[in-house]
């Protein structure tokens, strides 16, 4: 049985062919540019190739309410050309089969539950820090939606008592993405990230926006497992520094075994960057069974 997955992000676009355990059979990279120049090559990838289903993780927001008339559509997104699309409807209309649909980091969540090191978990956090901040919440067995879907990255946070920074969030200035994302960093101290290694002044604003935004997070969702992705956490002197202010700041309000063993709470991605394109396989399986379920 093949499944298609399409993770659609900001840069580029990757499709790829899967089977029902997960396994990725091959995949292929688009790049992102607008709908009508990159939807057409896509349509061609998986024309053919005879899916049963699709799976869409997808840079956002988007409506991921099954009953709004613009259910499947890119809505407000910052990257122009793609605000107010309807991927799904095109993707349905070109291959006639299931389109499952989700959040790109709703998408590496699932992956990580199916295939990863959350499985068996009913409560698991992810978060990405690269371009921008997004998170993923799986609740109660669930992929949280609510009202539309978390937008952890736009949080507001307490400003580190040396850190003078304006932030770069066109929203809100000083959330955490517009203070901890790649982007933001770059802007503070005029280089690139992976330029910046050797700067411990970065690397200790940084882990003090990440570690306030997750123990925050810790009290509101009680996660059982908190995965951390995207380029900046390359820096994996990070990740030492975050378990060791998240328990500061906690201050021994919490204590849960989950804690005591911080450093297998806190963690990497553990499928070596295909957690998104393992959790669009995931997305179309869950779809085509929600289809035939519908249809018997
Ligand atoms: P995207 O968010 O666009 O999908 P990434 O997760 O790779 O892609 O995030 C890109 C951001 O991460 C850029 O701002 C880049 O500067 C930063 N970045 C990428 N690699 C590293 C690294 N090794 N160390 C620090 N920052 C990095
Ligand atoms: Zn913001």
């Amino acid at each position: 049985m093949l499944y298609g997955a399409l993770e659609a992000g900001g840069t580029k676009m990757v499709c790829a062919l899967g089977d029902e355990n997960g396994r990725i059979l091959e995949q292929v990279s688009i790049p992102t540019i607008d709908p009508d120049t990159t939807m057409p090559e896509i349509i061609k990838y998986f024309k053919d190739k005879d899916i049963k289903a699709l799976g869409i993780a997808c840079f956002g927001p988007n409506d991921l309410d099954r009953k709004s008339p613009t259910y499947g559509y890119i809505t407000t997104s910052p990257k122009q050309k793609w605000a107010g699309y309807n991927i799904v409807g095109a993707m349905k209309e070109a291959l006639h089969v299931p389109v499952g649909f989700d959040t790109d980091v709703n998408g590496s969540l699932l992956g990580e539950i199916t295939y990863g090191q959350a499985q068996g978990l009913t409560d698991a956090l992810y978060l990405t820090i690269g371009t921008g901040i997004g998170g993923g919440v799986y609740t109660n067995g669930r992929l949280l939606h609510g009202m539309l879907h978390p937008e952890l990255g736009h949080m507001r946070l307490i400003m580190h008592p040396e850190d003078t920074y304006k932030g770069l969030c066109p929203f809100h200035g000083q959330c955490l993405e517009g203070l901890a994302a790649g982007p933001a960093i770059e802007d503070r101290w005029g280089k690139k990230a992976i330029e910046l290694k050797d700067n411990p002044k970065v690397w200790e604003f940084e882990s003090f926006y990440i570690a306030q935004a997750l123990a925050d997070l810790i009290l509101i969702l009680s996660p059982q497992i908190i995965i951390l992705g995207g380029g900046v956490m390359h820096q994996t002197q990070l990740f030492p520094m975050i378990r060791k202010k998240v328990l500061e700041m906690l201050n021994g309000y919490l204590s849960t075994k989950e804690l005591k063993d911080i450093e297998h709470y806190i963690v990497p991605a553990s499928l070596k960057d295909d957690q998104g394109i393992m959790g669009c396989i995931k997305l179309a399986i869950d779809e085509e069974a929600l289809v035939k379920s519908l249809t018997k």
